[in-house]
């Protein structure tokens, strides 16, 4: 099946590693131009982008830290310069603080809202604005979660609360967004494997593994795949679902 990928732009928020890593690699294989952001990972990113370029793609590294308003914006602008236009935007990057409700204090909520729900507005009304005014169809996906479902079980309350957020944002910019040609879904994940959860699974990987009825974590290459299919002319008729990728850990 030709997805229809050759020569499309995506930005991957958080491509530097873990599952936008896996994200930008799938989309390479494509044939699309990749915008990989990072915040801390500069090195990584690069070596994204130098694995992408030597495989014969387009890729570009942009910092941007999306904990802030004007970087959010400043990622898109630097995207269109560099590529012309902006055809799919993948809202990946995450951050999964652990505390307990009694614990959470006022910046570590409003941080985790910042980066993992903010951000998915800022860049997404960014690049909606831009496309509807050059009159250029688009993709907007957002990563989620399984615990926007379920809530948290191990101390990620503001997270899991975060990521209902996306979904929400998700179902209200596809509903206005479709008239003007912008498909906007999101992937929910289970556990896949990167840093996030690296530490949680050395220590309590039983206690994971019993939960996903497949019997094992993803991997980004896993997701990467799935994600590929949701921005390809293939799932056009798809806006406003959340695909629980989780192995089926979630199940609704
Ligand atoms: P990792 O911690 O492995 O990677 C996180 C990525 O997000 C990195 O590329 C990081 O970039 C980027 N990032 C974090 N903060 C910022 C910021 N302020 N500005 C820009 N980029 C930032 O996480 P995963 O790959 O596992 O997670 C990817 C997404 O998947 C997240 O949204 C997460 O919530 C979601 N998810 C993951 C699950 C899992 O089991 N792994 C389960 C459910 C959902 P840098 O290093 O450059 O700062």
């Amino acid at each position: 099946m030709d997805l229809k990928l050759k020569n499309k732009c995506a930005i991957v928020t958080g491509g530097s590693r873990g599952v936008g890593k896996g994200i930008a690699l799938a989309l390479a294989k494509e044939g699309a131009y990749v915008v990989v952001n990072y915040n801390k990972s500069e090195k990584s990113s690069k070596d994204v982008v130098d694995e992408i370029i030597k495989n014969g793609g387009r890729a570009l590294s942009v910092k941007a830290d999306l904990g802030n308003s004007q970087d959010c914006i400043n990622l898109i602008n630097e995207a269109e310069k560099e590529f012309g236009s902006v055809d799919i935007l993948i809202n990946n990057a995450g951050i999964w603080p652990k505390n307990w409700i009694q614990d959470i204090t006022l910046d570590e909520w409003k941080k985790t809202i910042d980066v993992n729900l903010t951000s998915v507005f800022l860049t997404s009304q960014a690049f909606s604005k831009n496309n509807i005014l050059r009159k250029t169809s688009g993709k907007i996906l957002n990563i989620t979660s399984q615990a926007a479902f379920h809530g948290s079980t191990t101390g990620h309350a503001h997270y899991a609360a975060s990521k209902a957020g996306v979904v929400a944002l998700t179902v209200s910019m596809a509903r206005e967004l479709a008239k003007y040609g912008i498909n906007v879904n999101a992937v929910a994940l289970g556990i896949v494997k990167t840093d996030m959860v690296s530490k949680a699974l050395e220590k309590n990987e039983d206690y994971y593994i019993n939960r996903i009825p497949i019997g094992r974590v993803a991997t980004p290459d896993d997701i990467g795949k799935i994600v590929t299919f949701m921005v390809s002319d293939a799932a056009s008729y798809i806006t406003g679902a959340t695909i629980d990728a989780t192995g089926g850990m979630l199940m609704r």
